[in-house]
């Protein structure tokens, strides 16, 4: 069994009651017996994840970064709303041989069924174990093993909650240990990325007879755009041209408001179509969700793809298309 470090961060695995009071890390720890006791613990935040910010994340990484580095598999501990973000931030941030896994848990310790010791169990078995290496950040809980790039919350209460609609979980965790039955086709780094938290990329999401008047507003205060457009990409044929004038100064990203899928490029060709809007300019998400889609774009704007002469465009699309495997026919 390898080294494990594990760093809490909060969230209802670490809730006292309903308050915002916090077991510390030791006491999260103690949930597990005697393997909590050989794991190192980094008691790092203790904040409800939707307060969690980009600061936050950005210095996790750097230490999650030290720490695989140093030889130490990692869990990361944290409330499941934003528990997806912060995974797939670590995955473009942390390039790792060592399992990286992000846990937490849906109920609270003091309600019955409580799962965060048994998610926490299954995160270190999966970051212990050799067999875990070189699969980039994953996320275990209710004993599935889900890539970063892939997984969502789906459900507000159910413990079954986290899903990696339109690819499944890479493996699961039974009898204590790690069962990986897929690999990733391609690592998340794409090249050296940081996190500026002076970036602002705004989420847009449409819905039906949207005047974009939020488009108005994006316009001089954002460095770049994530539209969680229609179906496949689809924009109203009104929002077409103030779409394409803002792609010529900042990257707009066309993904999908659907929850699952990947947004087309030439099925689909009238005034509003994917074809269209992507042919004016925007950049196709493919297959990452909006939410996912506007922290590769908030990281690469962060690592040089912006300037004073505008944007990247290439370098933003080749880093999307070598994610996801999906590009601009
Ligand atoms: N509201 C909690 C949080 O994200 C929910 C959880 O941990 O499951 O901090």
């Amino acid at each position: 069994m390898g080294r494990v470090t594990v760093f809490t961060l909060g969230g209802t695995i670490s809730a006292r009651g309903g308050d915002a009071a916090r077991l510390t890390g030791a006491e999260v720890l103690a949930g597990l017996g005697a393997v909590g006791t050989e794991a190192e613990l980094r008691d790092f935040r203790r904040l409800p994840s939707s307060s969690l910010s980009v600061e936050d994340v950005a210095a996790l990484a750097d230490e999650v970064r030290a720490t695989v580095a140093a030889g130490s598999g990692v869990v990361v501990v944290q409330g499941t709303d934003t528990l997806e973000e912060t995974a797939f931030l670590l995955d473009l941030l942390c390039p790792t041989t060592e399992p990286v896994v992000v846990t937490g848990a849906m109920r609270r310790p003091d309600l019955p069924g409580a799962d965060g010791p048994a998610n926490l169990a299954a995160a270190v078995a999966v970051a212990t174990d050799p067999a875990c290496r070189d699969l980039g950040v994953l996320v275990v809980l209710a004993d599935e093993i889900h890539a970063a790039r892939h997984v969502r919350k789906t459900h507000t209460t159910s413990v079954a909650t986290f899903a990696s609609p339109g690819a499944g979980p890479i493996g699961s965790v039974v009898e204590g240990e790690a069962r990986i039955l897929l690999r990733p086709a391609t690592p998340s780094t794409v090249c050296s990325l940081r996190l500026d938290p002076r970036i602002r990329v705004a989420l847009l999401t449409l819905s039906l007879g949207d005047r974009g008047e939020l488009l108005d507003a994006v316009d001089s205060r954002y460095d770049g755009l994530v539209v969680a457009a229609f179906g496949a990409g689809h924009v109203p044929t009104w929002l077409v041209e103030p779409l394409e004038e803002l792609a010529r100064r900042i990257p707009v990203v066309l993904a999908s408001r659907t929850g699952a899928g990947t947004t087309l490029s030439h099925t689909y060709r009238g005034p509003g179509s994917e074809h269209d809007v992507l042919h004016r300019g925007l950049i196709p998400a493919g297959p990452l969700d909006p939410v996912k889609a506007r922290l590769l774009l908030h990281t690469l704007l962060s690592s040089g793809a912006a300037g004073e002469a505008g944007y990247d465009r290439p370098r933003i699309t080749a880093a999307f298309t070598h994610l996801t495997g999906t590009g601009l026919a």
